[in-house]
């Protein structure tokens, strides 16, 4: 069974890295929430022409807490590397992962 281990062992990292985290407060009752986003299905490609910038993804996310029935929708944009370029959120605030980790005791 040491093929299995083997197996294991080089899948388990692979799958925490798929894990994109969103850090929003609640823009009606301030409740704080940490949103799993995955880059195998929550990512759309932006396809471009060769030479034209912008976003190489972009994430779309529809957010409801368990306080309030606020929505709170977020778009990010992502470039070719996965590092986050821009993000536009309504309904609520955005939180760095810093200011998250402040709010949570
Ligand atoms: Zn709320």
């Amino acid at each position: 069974m040491r093929w299995l281990r083997r197996l294991w062992t080089r899948r388990t990292p692979d799958a925490g890295q798929t894990a994109i985290w969103l850090y929003v407060a609640c823009g009606r009752c301030g409740e704080v929430m940490r949103i799993r986003a995955d880059r195998r299905y929550d990512l759309a490609s932006a396809l471009r022409d060769i030479g034209e910038s912008g976003p190489a993804y972009t994430m779309h996310k529809d957010i409801v807490g368990t306080r309030c029935f606020q929505r709170i929708a977020v778009d990010v944009e992502f470039d070719a590397r996965l590092g986050m370029l821009a993000h536009r959120i309504s309904g609520g605030r955005w939180l760095t992962e810093a200011e998250y980790h402040a709010t949570i005791p």
